[in-house]
């Protein structure tokens, strides 16, 4: 199978999920997942009709974005999908054009300091702990709905960051566990979808978006509501790391 055709699929996999639950297939955004992938490859899902990429590393990111931009006709937007250091926070806004992974308040205010002093704006995401594993960075929003000082700490640090200039809140993202079946992840996703229903009602803000589902999961993440999914390994295939 080549990109193109695993491009192809993987779109046929969202229109019929959104078929499932009556929804307009323009209401999902396709990233390409390309972390660890070699340049011509990502040339390859531009020219099949991919205008979304995905990228978890900042350095790799250094090297990579310039050198696609300069060979493609149209320039991919960016997403930054994967943890930043607070030390590597300047190096984001002049290569991504939307972050997915801000994951502390501390971490939302430098962005919007550097964005601020540029006069530069970004779109970001909220990485959201929906599951509460440790092993994963993001607010933490493990019994959201039910415990009250998670709820009032989330809520707050949305309020805070709602407020901070430079930076346009789109919504939440979210990494489901790694399950064996995709079915496992449909109450996470779902939960997610509730938690971004109820903090734009209680709190008054538009938070049109979800950034959910990859490779394993992104069909049952396009059911329960997710706008952007960021698919990898069904697109580039198998990621090797040496
Ligand atoms: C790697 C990665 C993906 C894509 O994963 P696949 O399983 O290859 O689809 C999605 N989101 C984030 C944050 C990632 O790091």
């Amino acid at each position: 199978m080549s990109i193109a055709d695993n491009i192809q699929s993987v779109q046929e996999n969202i229109a019929a999920a959104c078929a499932k639950v009556n929804r307009d297939p323009e209401t999902v955004t396709l990233i390409g997942v390309s972390k660890t992938k070699p340049v011509a490859m990502l040339v390859e899902a531009i020219h099949a009709g991919v205008q979304h990429l995905g990228e978890n590393r900042v350095e790799e990111g250094e090297t990579k974005i310039p050198t696609v931009n300069a060979q493609v006709e149209t320039a991919p937007t960016w997403h930054m999908i994967g943890h930043i250091q607070s030390r590597k926070a300047k190096l984001v806004p002049p290569l991504f054009q939307v972050v997915h992974s801000v994951d502390t308040l501390k971490l939302a205010q430098k962005l919007s300091k550097l964005l601020e002093e540029t006069d530069d704006t970004r779109d970001v995401f909220l990485e959201i702990n929906i599951s509460g594993e440790d092993s994963k960075y993001g607010f933490n929003a493990a019994n959201w709905s039910t415990d009250l000082a998670v709820r009032e700490q989330l809520w707050s640090d949305v309020q805070t960051i709602f407020g901070l200039p430079g930076l346009r809140v789109r919504g939440l993202m979210t990494m489901a566990p790694i399950v064996d079946d995709m079915e496992q992840t449909r109450p996470i996703f779902a939960d997610m979808a509730a938690l971004r229903a109820e903090l734009s009602n209680e709190i008054d803000i538009d938070l049109p978006d979800l950034s959910m589902g990859m490779t394993d999961d992104y069909p049952v993440a396009v059911e329960e509501g997710a706008t952007l999914v960021r698919v990898g390994r069904a697109i580039f295939g198998e990621r090797v790391y040496t």
